[in-house]
């Protein structure tokens, strides 16, 4: 396997209940990436409860997916050329047809991913996290109730807000998830592990958090290990 030295670019990927998003926000303090997270700018969206948000509002429930013009000009609106900054996407491409939006996307703002992480975690797994898993209304972050419990329980240690469970966290929707992302993930994952394998990692994500964590470092070149 190449090595890649330090990526400025990522884009990382794993199912609902993975364990992305967490392990992502430590990436980017620890590493100082800007995060690009697309659910987070949709639900960004459905809290300043404009026409567009409440457009998504319903489609985020039903835990489908949001056309992908929209996502992606939510992203050009996020995004101001040229970008001087490391990013970290967490969210986006999430279909076979956003991987050319992903290309146009670093044109438009003058980048180029260097690698593509996958958190390799089995559904069943995932389904059982997800039950456990609380998030910040105010700040967007989030918690496990047994893998990152907050410091206070029940409250965000970043803003004292009271934790909640997102919407598309109930049964039902979390098997509609789990369905969108193996209809739509898969296509992507093989498009970039055929296309694009020196840049393309994978991780085991069935681990504790710390342990995914350093495996994380370890394949992105930010550790010596
Ligand atoms: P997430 O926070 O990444 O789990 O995303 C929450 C929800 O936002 C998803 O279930 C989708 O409805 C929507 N979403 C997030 N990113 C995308 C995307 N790239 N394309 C379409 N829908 C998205």
């Amino acid at each position: 396997m190449i090595a890649i030295s330090s990526p400025k670019h990522l884009v990382v990927f794993g199912r609902p209940g993975s364990g992305k998003s967490s392990l992502a926000e430590r990436i980017g303090t620890d590493h100082g990436f800007r995060m690009v997270r697309t659910g987070e700018l949709l639900r960004t969206a459905i809290r300043k409860g404009d026409a567009l948000g409440a457009e998504v509002e319903s489609i985020l429930a039903s835990g489908n997916l949001v056309p992908d013009l929209m996502v992606f000009e939510l992203l050009e609106r996020d995004l101001k050329a040229p970008v001087n900054e490391k990013l970290l996407f967490d969210g986006f491409p999430r279909t076979f047809s956003q991987i050319p939006l992903m290309e146009r996307l670093e044109k438009r703002m003058g980048f180029r991913v260097d690698c593509f992480l996958e958190i390799a975690v089995s559904p069943e797994e995932a389904l059982a996290r997800m039950t456990a898993r609380r998030v910040c209304p105010h700040c967007g972050a989030t918690y496990h109730l047994k893998n990152k419990p907050p410091k206070v329980e029940g409250v965000c240690d970043h803003d004292g807000e009271r934790l909640t469970t997102r919407k598309d966290d109930n049964p039902e929707v979390i098997a509609v998830r789990q369905g969108v992302y193996d209809e739509h993930m898969s296509p992507v994952l093989n498009h970039y592990q055929t296309n694009a394998p020196e840049r393309f990692r994978r991780v085991n994500g069935e681990q504790s958090f710390d342990e995914v964590y350093a495996e994380t470092e370890h394949v992105l070149g930010f550790s010596k290990t």
